[in-house]
């Protein structure tokens, strides 16, 4: 009979949201009128702008149904999307990205899932931690993350701290790795590095032959000037860095699903016989054989949010979980609870008071204040003795959390 990918039954199940859920369900059962309030998921809550709903009704409807119908597109995505993503979010802020640099996908999940082909499999990966779980469930998957150790990390993966005692920053490893995961801002923590500080990155990737796969999910958020928003920013980094975007938290688009993946020509990757290869050239035909191109429909959606009006909405919106942010960074800092992240970020990262565990926390926040966090401890064991909150959420409900906390929490 067939056998499975054993690598899968190394993965430990989804443990922590279906704890949530299982919680908070419980919790509404046994408190009917208690007006539960959610900040645990990353998902938005403002409706697509306006401009992507036009967008959209003007692909589908008018240009899909009547002679001007087209079926399958380029794999890589419509020419006026990667077009518009190349003027706009490179090239008009001085960053040199060329069009067919740029791989259109469903979302950032799955570009930086599926991005783990390409390489051998005995890859060693670097990852930061507290971590987004794709990077290393991805890996297990692939057979690269050896055993799952009781200290909850594998053993083949290089974990790289992030603390409040290193400000959030990761060490460089003092073991090489060849894949090195960076997400920023970044999600779990909210932090945020800086030009200096992903420069060196930059610098260790070149002089060790690695590649960073850099998640900037989270780009729109940033307003310091001192923070990069996009990897290419940095000198050299065209030449060991691959850039995951998604339009999920910039536009409203977690359902709609949309994102792109940059891969410049200089990356380069080593063949068995010491020659290289770019790896633009493995992605290129890795999705061209597996996968069909993101629809058409939602293409145009997207190519829309970067029309006049569809930037002024998108700003709106951001503006907005800003705003909840701000409300949040100060309101549970008046609260007396020590808080990271949420200033370049929709992520507030709180340290759980008085010693208490990531879960202890969570209890308590949900029975004396009845919100929804995501204990610290699942996104790694250096997440443990923290809280996430998000901000998204409307300005009553943010405004609503703040008030609650700072009434309950006696520290
Ligand atoms: N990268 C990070 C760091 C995320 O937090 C998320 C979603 O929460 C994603 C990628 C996935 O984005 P998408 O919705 O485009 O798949």
């Amino acid at each position: 009979m067939i056998r499975i990918n054993e690598n899968f039954r190394k993965l430990p199940s989804s443990y922590l949201f279906s704890e949530i859920a299982r919680k908070v369900g419980s919790y509404e059962v046994s408190h009917p009128d208690v007006k539960v309030i959610r900040m645990g998921i990353g998902d938005v809550t403002l409706p697509l702008p306006r401009a992507a709903v036009e967008g959209v009704i003007a692909g589908a409807i008018d240009e899909l149904s009547s002679d001007t119908f087209h079926g399958y597109g380029p794999e890589q995505g419509h020419d006026m999307l990667r077009h518009a993503i190349g003027e706009n979010d490179y090239r008009r802020r001085g960053i040199n990205v060329a069009d067919d640099e740029i791989f259109v996908g469903d979302g950032a999940k799955s570009d930086i899932g599926n991005f783990v082909d390409i390489f051998a499999s005995d890859t060693r990966v670097a990852v930061t931690d507290p971590v987004y779980p794709v990077y290393v469930d991805s890996n297990v998957m692939a057979g690269r993350a050896g055993e799952l150790l009781a200290d909850g990390c594998w053993s083949r993966i290089i974990y790289l701290p992030c603390t409040a005692e290193n400000g959030f920053v990761p060490a460089l490893p003092s073991e090489v790795p060849d894949l090195i995961y960076l997400c920023y801002p970044n999600n779990p923590t909210g932090t945020v590095l800086s030009r200096s500080q992903l420069k060196e990155w930059v610098d260790y990737a070149r002089a060790n032959g690695a590649i960073i796969a850099f998640d900037s999910a989270y780009e729109a958020f940033v307003t310091d000037e001192d923070v990069p928003r996009s990897i290419y920013e940095i000198e050299g980094a065209r030449e060991v860095a691959v850039e995951f975007r998604s339009f999920s938290k910039t536009a409203g688009f977690t359902g709609m699903r949309l994102g792109y993946t940059v891969v410049p020509r200089e990356v380069m990757a080593l063949n068995s016989d010491g020659t290289r290869t770019p790896i633009r050239d493995l992605w290129l035909r890795r999705q061209t054989t597996k996968f069909n191109g993101a629809s058409y429909v939602v293409q145009c959606g997207g190519a829309a949010l970067y029309t006049p009006q569809g930037k002024t909405q998108v700003a709106g919106n951001i503006a907005y979980y800003r705003e909840n942010a701000e409300m949040l960074l100060s309101g549970l800092r008046e609260a007396g609870l020590t808080v990271y992240g949420g200033t370049n970020s929709p992520y507030i990262w709180v340290k759980t008071p008085d010693g208490m565990s990531s879960w202890q926390f969570f209890d308590f926040l949900l029975d004396t204040c009845h919100i929804v966090g995501t204990p610290g401890c699942g996104f790694g064991p250096s997440g443990e003795g923290y809280l996430r909150l998000t901000a998204f959420n409307t300005h009553e409900n943010t405004a609503e959390a703040v008030s609650r906390i700072r009434s309950f929490l006696k520290i």
